[in-house]
C-alpha cells in the first residue's frame, strides 16, 4: 500500500516510519548519565552528548522540544508579548555598563573578536532588550511592552551534570516586560504568572509556585515554577495555609531553639579526641546535636568569615550571600581553614579569633553550647555568645527545614522536592536605571521603565517531564510532550496481512490528525516491545497474526499498562477519541 504522510501547518510530518527514522536507542544505560531523565533521553535515542553540558538534539528529542515551544509561545503570544530573536554574541561594553561584567562571575563565557574587543555569549538577555528598549520606547503610548525569545543560551555552569536539566548550551524562552510604573507591571507580571501555569498544565505537568530568591538576575520579587520530582535539586518549603516558598529563599525568624539553663556554668575545655562531626560528637559528649554550634569558614569575596549554626541545622548560602551582599560565599577547604585559623576542621571556634562572626539567630538562646576550641581534638562545653565570645552580627541564616513554623501562619512546614523549569521576576528599575531605559510621561518628563523578566528552561522542561514520568522500561510522555502519540506495532512484517494491517493502521491515524510512529522494521515482537516502552508514546497499537485472525488489534496505554482489544477498523477513532481526551 502507498502510504502519504501528512504534514501539519508547521511543515511537521504527522508519521514516520521507523525504519526511515533516525532513533538510535541503547540496551545499557550510559556510564556518564546520573539520572533517570539523561539516562533514557540518551538510551531512547533523543539527545547525544558533544562535551560536558553541550547536547546535540536527534530526531525524537527534537520533535519534543518543538511541541514544548510551540506551547510556551501559543500561551505567551495569548498574553501579548511579542517575539523577537536576539543575538547570542553580544558586546562586553553592555555588560559593564549594567554592572554584570564584574558580578556574574565565571558562569559568564567572555571571549575577544579578532579586533580584540570583548565579547560575551550570553547567558541571559536583560542587556540587550535593555539596550533595545532605551533606543526605541520613546513615550508611555509605547507601553506595555512585552517581547520574549526561544534561543539558546550559554552559561559555563561549573558543574554541568544531568543531561538536559544542567547543561552549559541550552535553550530557554526568555520575555521582558517594560511598563509605565509598578502598579501596571505587577500586571504585567501577573499575566507571566497565568500564562506559565497554563504552559505547565498543558504539557501535563504536576508543578508548583513557590517563592524564590532573585540570584544573579536581581530585582525585589519572584516565584519559580518547579516541577515536582524527587530527584529536583531544589527544595520546597510548603505549608497548608498556602504559603510555599524555594527552602534557599523561606524566611524563618524564629525557630524552636533549645530554652535556656540557669544559671550557665562556666565555660569549661573538654578533650574531644577526633570528633569532627557534629553526629560523632554528640553521642561522644552526650548532648543533642542541637546544643553543639557549627562553625563554618567562608570566603564571601568580602574576606573571610566564621558562621555559626545549630549542630542540627543546615546553613542557607544563598542566605547567607544575601545579608553579605557580595558573591556567592564559598566554603573554605579543610586545608584552607586550617591555614586560616590554626584548627584542623571539626575543631574551628569563635573564641579569641579575628575573623568577622556571624551567627544564626537560633543561637540567640543557647547558653550551654559545644564550640570548637580552635585547637585539634578540644571542644568548649557551656558557651555562650556574647558572654564567652563575639558575634559581630546576627542573621537568619539555617534551611528552613520540614516541621519548622511556617513564616506566614506559624502552622508546620512540610519539605518536598522540585525541579525549576520556570522563574519569574520583578525587576523594578535595576536595569532601566543602569542603561538609562526612560520614557516620556504624558506631561513630557522622564521616568524610568519598570521591568519584569521570565524564563522558562526548555530542555530543563523535557528532562523534568521524564524524570515525573517514567518506569523502569522507559519513559511515559505526557500525550502534549510525546515525540509521537502513537506507535503502531505490527508484529511480523514478512506476513503481508500483518505488514498491511500496520500500514493501514498509520495511514488512518494520520489522517486523523494523530502523530504515529510506525515500527516497520523487521525485528523480533520483544525488541519492538522494549523500544515502544523506552521511547514512550503514550498509546501503542499492536497488530498480528493472531490479533488479525480476530479482526482485532490490541491497544495499550503506556502510563497504565492497561491492554484494550479493539475491531481493527474503530481502531484509529478511538485512538484519537482518547488522546483527545487526554
Ligand atoms: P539554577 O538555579 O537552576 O541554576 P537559575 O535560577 O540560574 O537556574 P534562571 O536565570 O532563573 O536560572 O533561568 C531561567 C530558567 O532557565 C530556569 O528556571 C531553568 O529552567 C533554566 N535554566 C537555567 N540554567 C539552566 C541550565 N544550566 N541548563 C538548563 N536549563 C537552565
Ligand atoms: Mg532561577
Amino acid at each position: 500500500m502507498t502510504i502519504e504522510i501528512k504534514f501539519d501547518a508547521r511543515g511537521q510530518a504527522l508519521g514516520l516510519r521507523l525504519t526511515q527514522g533516525f532513533a538510535p536507542t541503547l540496551k545499557e544505560d550510559p556510564a556518564e548519565a546520573e539520572v533517570v531523565s539523561h539516562r533514557l533521553l540518551i538510551r531512547a535515542g533523543f539527545i547525544r552528548k558533544l562535551a560536558a553540558g553541550i547536547y546535540s538534539l536527534l530526531p525524537f528529542g527534537l520533535r519534543s522540544i518543538r511541541k514544548l515551544e510551540l506551547i510556551v509561545r501559543r500561551e505567551m503570544n495569548r498574553s501579548g508579548a511579542l517575539e523577537v530573536l536576539l543575538p547570542a554574541v553580544q558586546p562586553g561594553e553592555l555588560w559593564k555598563e549594567s554592572g554584570r561584567w564584574d558580578f556574574y562571575g565565571q558562569e559568564l563565557l567572555r571571549f575577544r573578536d579578532r579586533h580584540d574587543r570583548d565579547c560575551v555569549l550570553a547567558p541571559t538577555h536583560e542587556e540587550v532588550i535593555t539596550d533595545i528598549a532605551r533606543r526605541e520606547i520613546r513615550s508611555w503610548r509605547d507601553l506595555p511592552l512585552n517581547l520574549y525569545q526561544i534561543q539558546t543560551k550559554f552559561r559555563d555552569e561549573i558543574r554541568p551534570r544531568f543531561g538536559l536539566m544542567r547543561g552549559r548550551e541550552f535553550i530557554m524562552k526568555d520575555g521582558y516586560s517594560f511598563d509605565a510604573d509598578e502598579a501596571a507591571s505587577d500586571l504585567s507580571y501577573r499575566a507571566m504568572h497565568e500564562a506559565y501555569t497554563r504552559i505547565f498544565q498543558t504539557c501535563g505537568l504536576k508543578f508548583a509556585v513557590v517563592e524564590a530568591d532573585s540570584g544573579a538576575i536581581g530585582g525585589s520579587h519572584s516565584h519559580e515554577f518547579m516541577v515536582l520530582a524527587e530527584t529536583g535539586e531544589d527544595g520546597l518549603a510548603f505549608c497548608q495555609c498556602g504559603y510555599a516558598a524555594n527552602q534557599e529563599k523561606a524566611g524563618l525568624a524564629t525557630y524552636a531553639t533549645l530554652a535556656p539553663k540557669d544559671p550557665a556554668p562556666p565555660l569549661t575545655e573538654t578533650h574531644t579526641p577526633g570528633c569532627r562531626q557534629v553526629p560523632e560528637l554528640a553521642a561522644f559528649l552526650g548532648v543533642p546535636p542541637g546544643r553543639i554550634i557549627k562553625c563554618l569558614a567562608f570566603e564571601t569575596g568580602l574576606g573571610p568569615i566564621l558562621a555559626l549554626i545549630p549542630g542540627d541545622r543546615e546553613i542557607n548560602p544563598v542566605k547567607l550571600k544575601n545579608h553579605l551582599g557580595g558573591p556567592e560565599p564559598r566554603l573554605l577547604t579543610p586545608e584552607e581553614a586550617e591555614a586560616l585559623t590554626g584548627a584542623p576542621l571539626g575543631f574551628l571556634g569563635p573564641l579569641g579569633t579575628r575573623l568577622k562572626v556571624v551567627a544564626d539567630h537560633g543561637l540567640g538562646r543557647l547558653k550551654n553550647g559545644v564550640i570548637g576550641a580552635g585547637r585539634a581534638d578540644f571542644h568548649y562545653l557551656n558557651a555562650e555568645a556574647g558572654r564567652d565570645f563575639h558575634v559581630d552580627q546576627w542573621l537568619d541564616l539555617a534551611l528552613a527545614q520540614a516541621g519548622d513554623p511556617c513564616p506566614a501562619c506559624g502552622g508546620r512546614l512540610s519539605v518536598k522536592r522540585g525541579i525549576e523549569v520556570g522563574h519569574i521576576f520583578k525587576l523594578g528599575l535595576k536595569y532601566s536605571s543602569a542603561l538609562k531605559a526612560v520614557y516620556a510621561r504624558p506631561d513630557g518628563g522622564d521616568e524610568p521603565l519598570f521591568m519584569g523578566c521570565y524564563g522558562i528552561g526548555i530542555g530543563r522542561t523535557l528532562a523534568a517531564a521524564v524524570e515525573q514520568n517514567h518506569d523502569q522500561d522507559g519513559i511515559i510522555w505526557p500525550v502534549a510532550l510525546a515525540p509521537y502519540e502513537a506507535a503502531v506495532l505490527p508484529l511480523q512484517v514478512q506476513n503481508e496481512k500483518v505488514a498491511a494491517a500496520g500500514e493501514k493502521l498509520f495511514q488512518e491515524l494520520m489522517d486523523l490528525g494523530v502523530e504515529t510512529v510506525l515500527d516497520d522494521r523487521d525485528e523480533r515482537p520483544g525488541l519492538k516491545f522494549k523500544d515502544a516502552d523506552l521511547i514512550g508514546c503514550p498509546f501503542r497499537v499492536t497488530v498480528s497474526e493472531k490479533s488479525l485472525a480476530a479482526g482485532e488489534a490490541e491497544l495499550k496505554f503506556r502510563a497504565t499498562r492497561e491492554v484494550a482489544r479493539l475491531p481493527l477498523s474503530e481502531t484509529a477513532a478511538a485512538l484519537r477519541r482518547l488522546r483527545d481526551e487526554g
